[in-house]
């Protein structure tokens, strides 16, 4: 009896296409650390899992970090995760692709007011505003054609207008654009599910004070947050590349 083969996918249709890279000619020695094959061999998917012009035996190699893997692994890896547009080397954790997320359907704006911020004297501020009406979940919300609220819209956020903080909203933009700054669930705060929550991007929407912990001074947020968007895929290193 030969190893054990992986368990049958589903091939849903919704979502966008994984960023598969181009197939790789010339065989390499290494194992593929998804499906545990050689790469000289074909995928362990092979039989388990079809898509549409990717056969068992191609072999790709990732375009930054230079991992190769089958490219039916690299489709049967991102059919099992969140489908988000994005795929990660499961060797080096290098995003490739864009992530997208459920943030439903709203306004973002932002400009300057003459004012600074605690621990920013002498720099004016940044306000954005987000938007959110409520409406109708989608097919990719929890709970698809059931009613959100969205509540305390319109939301207001403050950066320094520093360079740094100039880089962050540039930031904020991009992943405003790909979904991903809000997402509909429960809220920590209230409880209530089905409603319109924060993404893991940490805002500041205090001006003036820090009575909740999400005003300044905070010395360390700006930093905290460019690590956040990273985490999202959404750097300037990541548009360059
Ligand atoms: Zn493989
Ligand atoms: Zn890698």
């Amino acid at each position: 009896c030969g190893p054990s083969r992986p368990s049958p996918l589903q091939m849903g249709n919704q979502g966008p296409a994984p960023p598969l890279p181009r197939a790789h000619s010339l065989p390499a020695p290494q194992d593929c650390t998804i499906c545990m094959e050689r790469l000289v061999t074909a995928s362990g998917y092979e039989g388990v899992l079809r898509h549409r012009g990717v056969r068992p035996e191609l072999v790709g190699r990732l375009g930054r970090c230079g991992h190769m893997y089958h490219l039916l692994c690299l489709v049967a890896m991102y059919s099992n995760g969140n489908k988000d547009g994005s795929l990660q080397c499961p060797t080096c954790k290098a995003i490739y692709g864009e992530k997208t997320g459920t943030q439903p359907p709203g306004k973002m704006e932002f400009h300057l007011i003459p004012h600074s911020l605690p621990g920013f004297a002498d720099t004016q501020t940044i306000r954005i505003v987000y938007d959110i009406p409520t409406g109708i979940q989608g097919p990719e919300h929890p709970n698809p054609g059931k009613k959100f609220t969205a509540r305390g819209f319109p939301r207001h956020c403050y950066l320094p207008n520093n360079e740094k903080g100039r880089k962050v909203l540039r930031l904020l933009i991009t992943a405003w654009e790909r979904r991903l700054i809000f997402t509909i669930g429960t809220s920590n705060t209230t409880g209530e599910s089905d409603t319109v929550v924060w993404n893991e991007i940490h805002h500041k929407t205090e001006f003036g004070s820090n009575l909740t912990g999400h005003g300044y001074p905070d010395a360390s947020y700006l930093d905290n947050v460019l690590a956040e968007l990273t985490a999202q895929g959404v750097s300037e290193a990541a548009a360059k590349a």
